[in-house]
């Protein structure tokens, strides 16, 4: 007798940032990750995504943490934090550089503004590529002078040396998987390394999940674009890509998306008003939202 192929272990993340508490449509986006994970016998991990220097608060950490066992999610191993894996994320981009796909971006947002005839993108105005047409000397000399810069990668090499690409979807509903193929190019020269910051979500997200071994992807509809910059990400560093699964986001009475900043539900606030945690958690597996909020179109 043949025994089956056992499948590989299931791992799904949540990794929130800590810009602010958490609002109701977090418990909803962790609960589905955990209990995905835990339908399969496989395990959930926390990631906390707090390389944003300008906006991530020590203060909000505690906070979500908090926040999520209150909601009664537990999560396996250890929390892992991006700024305690800053020498990961340099390595990757020394190696993005050896390759020759990144280049120092000297430019400011008014710069890049001002250059309105850019094109726009999946996510807004896409980079017009002012830097890389900076020639070898000048790029030098303002390297050498401290001029503050980012790295941007060159897509149109970065595709063309990563060829076809496509990653694993799977809807919200559905067990059944898809491919999508990756097209990251109208995305343009997006920032890998910011000035304010050691990396940008797309290095840290794409290196971390691979590090944590994240089999199963589960976030917002709002990250489904940037998929296809993770999936090539991925290819040019020979990392395994996971399966992915984008969920509607959660609107409020407006038809707006909830948002830590406009002070949506907050988790804290609900529990500060003696909301029950276990039927709050219920209700979300459910989809009984409090009133006002509602899942919106994908
Ligand atoms: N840190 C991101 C956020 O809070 C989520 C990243 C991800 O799930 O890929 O929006």
């Amino acid at each position: 007798m043949t025994s089956s192929p056992s499948l590989p272990h299931m791992v799904t993340r949540f990794a929130p940032s800590p810009t602010g508490r958490l609002h109701i449509g977090h418990g909803w986006s962790a609960l589905m990750a955990m209990d995905m994970a835990r339908a399969a016998g496989g395990a959930f991990r926390l990631r906390i995504e707090d390389i944003d220097g300008t906006r991530s608060r020590p203060e909000h950490v505690a906070g979500i943490i908090d926040d999520l066992r209150w909601l009664g999610i537990a999560w396996d191993g250890k929390i892992v934090h991006q700024s305690q894996r800053l020498h990961h994320y340099d390595a990757a981009l020394e190696r993005l550089r050896d390759m020759g796909l990144l280049y120092p971006c000297f430019c400011t947002r008014a710069d890049i503004q001002a250059s309105l005839t850019a094109p726009h993108g999946p996510e807004g105005p896409v980079y017009p590529g002012t830097c890389r047409a900076l020639g070898d000397g000048e790029r030098a000399q303002r390297m050498a002078a401290g001029h503050p810069h980012a790295w941007r990668i060159d897509m149109a090499a970065a595709v063309k040396q990563a060829g076809p690409l496509s990653w694993r979807a799977m809807e919200v509903g559905t067990d059944e998987e898809i491919r999508i193929i990756a097209d990251p190019l109208p995305h343009g020269d997006v920032v890998l390394a910011r000035k304010d910051a050691p990396a940008s979500y797309h290095l840290s997200c794409t290196l971390d999940d691979a590090a944590m071994g994240v089999t199963h992807v589960l976030r917002g509809e709002d990250l489904r674009s940037a998929t296809h910059i993770h999936r090539l990400i991925q290819a040019l560093l020979g990392l395994p890509s996971p399966a992915y699964r984008h969920h509607p986001l959660l609107v409020g009475a407006d038809g707006k998306r909830l948002a830590k900043r406009d002070g949506s539900i907050a988790i804290a606030d609900l529990r500060a008003h003696g909301v029950d945690p276990g039927t709050l958690a219920a209700d979300l597996r459910a989809g009984r939202f409090p009133v006002g909020i509602s899942i919106g179109e994908a």
